[in-house]
């Protein structure tokens, strides 16, 4: 698919319409770090250029199975590392809304690509907030799942303990319908847990939410805060008790986040090594060492910065320091999250610190980067499911996510409160105008 805000990768493949199943003539493009047979897998980097995977990602598998067309693959940050799919090997993906602006990131592409009409649903993966925070900059419905209820096989790893492929569509019905058939145990996945998505309703006379108050203070951009603080209005008008709860340690979970990501994935980057997977890459080495010297040389700036600063954090003398400190952190997220959802059964904060930010504005600054992903990160620590819906917009006309989180399996109840707030506002049918097709 060619379009002119370069969501898309590899732009000449060939659409791949499947059988008849539950998902026919559903058109479904796929995040470039996902396998599909035949197909290039790239993850919008240099280092897997020509790459072409020999096998589907069970998923794929899965959504061949239910009959939807395989229309194309989406840009994203080169291995999912970003906020705003400027990392890309390929060049940046531009928001549909405001195409000086950024579509969010690391899922950029396949936000974009659903926001502009390109397709009906995108896959996406979260490991930090990539499939939630270009959803909500693209004013569309993003879905990470429970940690280990839809299979990693031929997902490209970031950080397998949290890393979880997931949907993004305009609506949270069609969010659902497409997690009811990727969602399962997976034998080629050994996180995988015992799961089958049963759909259920809100009743929101029982409903209770819980207002994180030490996110909610936190620095987050006024326009932000109120359609969030309306999109509360409305579940208190429908009748649901709304409390302040609180996750003390939330605040720090992307702290962690940063140590433990690049711990994990200077490991499995290692295996990026000019031998397995893309030899071509470097022409006539003259030693092995000279193979490996000018492959690693291929990632981009940010790989690199990961890749260092996760095997510091695993040396010896800076273990305990760095790393053990954030796995201990994340048991404490992830026992406040449980503490908190004894008391209620959702949590609802504002996807993002802010809206779309312009494209340039934070590349030369990672740790701002870092900062977009102060609000999904918790969700991903605490292996819970969350979703992002548009709640409203800026002044400006930019979409604004809010974010809707349950605990551990409690994925239904996720999308059902998304279905019932959809079916009565209409921010999520609101359209980027122009057209995108290249
Ligand atoms: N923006 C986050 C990061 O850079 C999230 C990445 C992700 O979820 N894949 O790590």
């Amino acid at each position: 698919m060619r379009d002119t805000l370069n969501a898309f990768l590899h732009p000449d493949l060939e659409p791949i319409v499947s059988g008849n199943g539950p998902l026919s003539g559903l058109n479904l493009v796929v995040k470039d770090n996902i396998a599909v047979q035949d197909w290039p897998l790239s993850a919008a980097s240099k280092i897997l250029d020509g790459y072409i995977s020999p096998y589907d990602a069970t998923v794929i598998k899965k959504l061949r199975a239910a009959g939807v067309t395989l229309s194309g693959k989406t840009n994203l940050d080169e291995f999912a590392m970003g906020s705003s799919t400027e990392n890309s090997a390929y060049g940046v993906t531009k928001n549909p809304w405001n195409t000086e602006l950024v579509a969010g990131g690391s899922s950029g592409g396949s936000a974009a690509a659903v926001a502009a009409g390109l397709c009906d649903v995108a896959l996406g993966s979260d490991t930090g907030g990539s499939i939630r925070q270009p959803a909500a900059f693209c004013g569309v419905t993003g879905f990470k799942p429970t940690y280990g209820s839809v299979s990693r096989y031929g997902l490209i790893a970031l950080a397998p303990s949290y890393d979880v492929i997931g949907p993004i569509a305009r609506t949270a019905a069609e969010v659902e319908k497409v997690f009811a058939v990727i969602a399962g145990q997976d034998p080629l996945d050994q996180t995988t847990i015992d799961y089958t998505y049963e759909p259920t309703a809100v009743d929101f006379a029982k409903l209770r939410v819980g207002l994180p108050t030490d996110l909610w203070r936190l620095d987050i951009d006024p326009e932000v805060k109120e359609a969030n603080q309306r999109f509360v209005d409305w579940l208190k008008a429908k009748g649901a008790t709304v409390v302040d709860v609180t996750l003390p340690t939330a605040p720090q979970a992307l702290n962690a986040y940063c140590i433990i990501l690049p711990a994990e994935t200077s490991a499995n980057l290692a295996r990026f090594d000019g031998i397995r997977f893309q030899k071509k890459a470097v022409t006539e080495p003259e030693t092995l060492l000279d193979r490996y010297r000018r492959t690693k040389a291929l990632f981009g700036a940010e790989v690199k910065r990961r890749i260092l600063i996760g095997t510091y954090a695993l040396s010896v003398g800076h273990y305990d320091a760095y790393y053990q400190l954030a796995v201990t952190i994340q048991g404490q997220v992830i026992r406040e999250f449980e503490d908190a959802f004894q008391s209620v059964d959702v949590i609802i904060n504002p996807t993002t610190p802010t809206p779309a930010f312009k494209i340039g504005e934070k590349a030369n600054d990672p740790v701002a980067m870092y900062q977009c992903d102060l609000l999904t990160v918790p969700a991903d620590l605490g292996l819970v499911p969350a979703i992002s819906l548009p709640v409203g917009f800026t002044k400006s006309g930019l979409p604004i996510g809010g974010q809707i989180t349950a605990a551990q399996t409690k994925d239904n109840l996720v999308l059902a409160l998304a279905k019932a707030f959809q079916a009565e506002t209409d921010f999520h049918t609101k359209k980027p105008s122009g057209d995108f097709h290249g």
